[in-house]
């Protein structure tokens, strides 16, 4: 027996949690009431998640449900906000058993996150149609601390959280690639239940001028903060923080295009002024991951790459674009 949409939210989405004491009114009504504290902004950031594209009907599903949120939560982390509460719009082609128990799995993957870092969901839609989801995140920051896309200013170092490939080296290794079986698990756990690095986000307020999370690869995501602040950049590849696994399939192959534009990292790329470059070291131990040195901004436009030796590597078009078959 198929399950109605009511019963089907009842049970795996309006949870009888307390309530955060900023949720007036959570799931339930027509719209949540929700408290902005004073002098903050709202950062409101949407993802969607469609099966066949950004996961696979054999994926699991709890980590489908953490990823949902993780990619929105790592926006937040971006932009150095609190995250607080989420909205889902649920798309099902049917409510059969089977489909019930991957939605019960999926719902515990995504609070299973949410309540790590203390997030309400306060409503949401449920639809029926091809299997998709879409999450909003809502965060809180500061006003006027956002470490936006645009300051970023000639003269000052570029980092990046975690390491570097590894999703994308997951996916190589999903598509038949051989990969030393001691890479198995910390790969498959680096594509499917992706870190929000939101703790450092917030911890970068104040210090970088300019951030992002690279969702697409880094060369397309510090792309943007390049063409958003007017200015060019030089990696340094012998610089990318690579775990053991990518730093083994760049010594064999020489291909470093999974370090430099392999997408699903969910790791924050941010500049830091010089004059900033010292507290930024002295906070790096207490990130609680790595992070990590890896260029310069510089007033020519454009991004280049070079080796320790100073040969030049090609950085490609790079990225991950939706329409770029069209
Ligand atoms: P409406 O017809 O007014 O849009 P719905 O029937 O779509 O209301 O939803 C009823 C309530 O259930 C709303 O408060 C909505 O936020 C909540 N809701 C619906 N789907 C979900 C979901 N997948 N997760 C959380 N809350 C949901
Ligand atoms: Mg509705």
């Amino acid at each position: 027996m198929p399950v109605s949409e009511f019963d089907l939210i009842a049970r795996y989405f309006a949870r009888s949690v307390e309530h955060r004491p900023d949720v007036v009114l959570g799931s339930g009504d027509d719209c949540a009431l929700l408290q902005v504290p004073a002098d903050h902004e709202l950062a409101v950031s949407i993802d969607t998640l469609v099966e066949g594209v950004h996961f696979r009907s054999s994926d699991e599903p709890d980590s489908v449900g953490h990823k949902a949120l993780a990619v929105n939560l790592s926006d937040l982390a971006a932009m150095g906000a609190h995250p607080a509460w989420a909205t889902l719009a649920l798309t099902l082609p049917d409510t059969e058993p089977e489909r019930v128990g991957w939605v019960e799995a999926f719902s515990r993957g995504f609070f299973a996150l949410a309540d790590s870092f203390g997030v309400e969901l306060v409503g949401g839609d449920t639809t029926r149609g091809p299997l998709s989801m879409t999450l909003e995140a809502h965060g809180f920051v500061p006003w006027g601390q956002a470490l936006r896309r645009s300051d970023a200013k000639p003269g000052e170092f570029i980092y990046v959280t975690g390491t570097l490939g590894d999703a994308g080296l997951a996916l190589l290794a999903q598509q038949g690639l051989f990969v030393p079986t001691e890479y198995a698990a910390f790969l498959r756990r680096r594509l499917h239940w992706p870190e929000p690095r939101v703790a450092q986000g917030m911890k970068l307020r104040g210090l970088a001028s300019a951030a992002i999370d690279i969702s697409d690869g880094l060369t397309a995501d510090l792309g943007h903060i390049l063409e958003a602040s007017g200015v060019g950049a030089t990696l340094y590849a012998d610089s990318l923080p690579l775990s053991e696994a990518v730093r083994g399939y760049v010594r064999e192959t020489a291909d470093w295009s999974l370090a430099l534009s392999a997408g699903d990292a969910y790791e924050l790329c941010f500049t830091v002024p010089e004059a900033k470059q010292g507290e930024i070291e002295a906070l790096i131990p207490t990130l609680g991951c790595p992070c990590a040195w890896v260029g310069i901004i510089e007033s020519r436009q454009g991004l280049r790459c070079v080796l320790a030796d100073g040969t030049p590597m090609d950085v490609g078009a790079g990225g991950y674009d939706h329409f770029s078959d069209y």
